[in-house]
């Protein structure tokens, strides 16, 4: 079985204006380094639409009605300080969470070992009824309570190693037992949640913040003694990871010092904990990244690793 690649056209037609940092230049870039002669063994997809019932596996239907009647004709909508939505915007959020419920059912369905969906926009700050921080649906979230529902996985975990704090997720799983979030994230930094005493009910969340400065050897201290042994117990059926690239030291957004070859050691050992626990079964989503170089190469590494490469 290959790694399976999931993309679309759509993802490019969501535009958050001049300037933004979360642009469609970004996959652009992901998808040119993933050109590359080695890559050649991935198995590629288009991302389907998802339907609008698999969206509310984690947020209310009002929810996605309003952003789908929020949506412009022309220009742009701002839905907080710093998400906004063009007329291409709705396709590709629907897209996004359908780039990663198909990679589930692929992943699942043991017709891929793993998968990475290279979509915008980023979904991991979109609370159950809240828009922020570029991202609308929080498409992990969705993948996770998808593979419980439509393939009846009892346990889904979700790592996040994104810069920022992926405070959506944890509000949508907080009260569920049956679902874990781990993230390392630079705090103090946006969104300002991601304290080790936020917990969850069921202690299912596991924040491990890392200081402004830190570099791969505080990363990979907070993965091996934090993150990893809490997941391996946990027992998840299926891994998620949240995978923004920046925290690359690259990066204009935060002040981490990782490289590409810290994202391929943290994939190699959730990979590690999956072959453990979920008979390997990975599912990777894009979340942050904001230099296209730092995000373009980190992106190879974590595929090259996917691919056992
Ligand atoms: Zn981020």
């Amino acid at each position: 079985m290959s790694t399976l690649l999931i993309t679309h056209p759509a993802s490019l037609n969501h535009l958050n204006g001049a300037g933004h940092p979360e642009r469609p230049d970004r996959i652009r870039a992901i998808e040119s380094a993933l050109e590359q002669e080695k890559f050649q063994t991935l198995a590629r997809e288009q991302a389907p639409l998802a339907d609008l019932e698999t969206v509310a596996l984690c947020h209310p239907m009002e929810y996605v009605e309003e952003i789908r009647d929020a949506a412009p004709k022309e220009g742009q909508v701002q839905l907080d300080a710093d998400t906004s939505m063009s007329p291409g915007t709705w396709e590709a959020a629907l897209r996004a969470v359908g780039g990663a419920t198909r990679a589930v059912d692929e992943v699942l369905g043991k017709k891929a070992a793993n998968a990475f969906i290279a979509q915008r926009p980023p979904g991991h700050h979109a609370e159950t009824v809240r828009p922020m921080g570029f991202c609308i649906f929080n498409q992990a979230a969705i993948a996770a309570r998808y593979a419980q529902k439509k393939h009846g996985i009892h346990r889904a975990a979700v790592v996040d190693f994104d810069v920022h704090h992926g405070n959506g997720t944890q509000e949508i799983f907080w009260s569920d037992a049956t679902l874990m979030y781990c993230s390392t994230h630079q705090m103090p930094l946006y969104p300002g949640t991601g304290a080790v005493n936020e917990r969850g009910d069921h202690d299912n969340i596991v924040n491990a913040p890392l200081r402004p400065g830190d570099g791969g050897e505080q990363f990979k201290a907070a993965m091996e003694t934090r993150i990893l042994p809490r997941l391996q117990a946990f027992g998840a059926e299926l891994i998620i990871i949240s995978a923004g690239f920046d925290a690359h030291i690259r990066d204009p957004l935060a002040n981490l010092q990782l490289v590409e070859e810290d994202f391929a050691w943290a994939t190699r050992k959730i990979m590690d904990v999956a072959d453990k626990t979920a008979q390997g079964r990975v599912v990777s989503v894009l979340e942050g990244g904001y230099d296209l170089e730092g995000l373009s190469k980190s992106a190879a590494a974590h595929v090259t690793a996917l691919i056992r490469g």
